[in-house]
């Protein structure tokens, strides 16, 4: 389970709801900008179920320039450090922008693996008509050259991601996939949010009527639905790869593998 926000930490009882998720045996991961972690860490216990999932979007200035703040890359980058200290389990999730220097990415997933994070996200930035900075977002062949240099030789570099395999080929365009919305339903106090969490098509007020109410062949890149066209975010294609990595028990022991320490 993921909790998403706006930022989970500023929520006054978010220790008590995380530690209610692992009561229950739920692997949860906490989304966050980093910026009240560290005060904030000590209500928190360190669990194999609890992962902290920090955004970080680049180097210290992309990072910055992009969430509009000065010193919030050595915030957050400060909070992983604790974090990873007292033993919680960390990740970093990035999204690329459009105009991106894949030069700068690689240095910056070099400059994670060192924070001795468990793992690291990326995804592209998506494109949809109420993206304050349109301009910035991802157009899919644009996507898949920035990523075929931004991860290329990748197995030598011993990054540790967080992803399907698959799901870097996807990126990379060596493989297409459909989108798979309801791999990661999204659910908030407006109900279970129709098709994804990307796009505004009205709430389902339970999980069967989400699934079962839904006309699914309505949404992905082979639907015709304009705002699916150019997608290739993480919550939709991430479980096709999925789908894909068991499809084979070739695949199955290439996804087994990956799962194997980087290096
Ligand atoms: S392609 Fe899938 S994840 Fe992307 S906007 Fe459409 S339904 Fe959502």
């Amino acid at each position: 389970m993921t909790i998403a926000g706006g930022e989970p930490l500023i929520h006054p009882e978010i220790a008590e709801i995380v530690s209610g998720m692992i009561a229950r045996k739920k692997f949860v991961y906490l989304c966050t900008n980093g910026i009240l972690l560290e005060k904030y860490i000590d209500r928190f216990s360190p669990s194999p179920y609890l992962t902290f999932s920090v955004h970080l979007d680049g180097l210290r200035e992309t990072h910055d320039r992009l969430v509009c703040r000065e010193g919030v890359f050595e915030t957050a980058v400060r909070a992983i450090r604790t974090a990873t200290g007292r033993g919680f389990r960390v990740t970093t999730n990035t999204t690329v922008f459009e105009g991106e220097d894949p030069v700068e990415i690689r240095k910056f997933f070099d400059y994670v693996k060192d924070l001795g994070v468990n793992g690291m996200m990326i995804s592209p930035g998506y494109s949809y008509d109420w993206a304050p900075d349109q301009e910035h977002f991802l157009k899919k062949d644009r996507t898949r050259n920035l990523f075929r240099m931004i991860l290329a030789d990748r197995a030598g570099k011993g990054w540790n991601f967080n992803h399907s395999p698959f799901y870097l080929d996807f990126l990379e365009g060596e493989r297409d996939y459909d989108c798979t919305p309801w791999g990661s339903p999204n659910y908030s106090v407006l109900g279970w949010q129709r098709p994804c969490y990307l796009l505004n098509e009205g709430y389902a007020s339970s999980f069967k009527e989400l699934m079962e109410g839904t006309d699914w062949s309505q949404y992905g890149p082979s639907s015709g639905h304009p705002k699916c066209r150019d997608c290739m975010v993480h919550c939709g294609f991430e479980p096709s790869a999925v789908g894909d990595a068991t499809s084979s028990i070739r695949n199955t022991i290439r996804s087994l593998s990956s799962l194997l320490p980087a290096g």
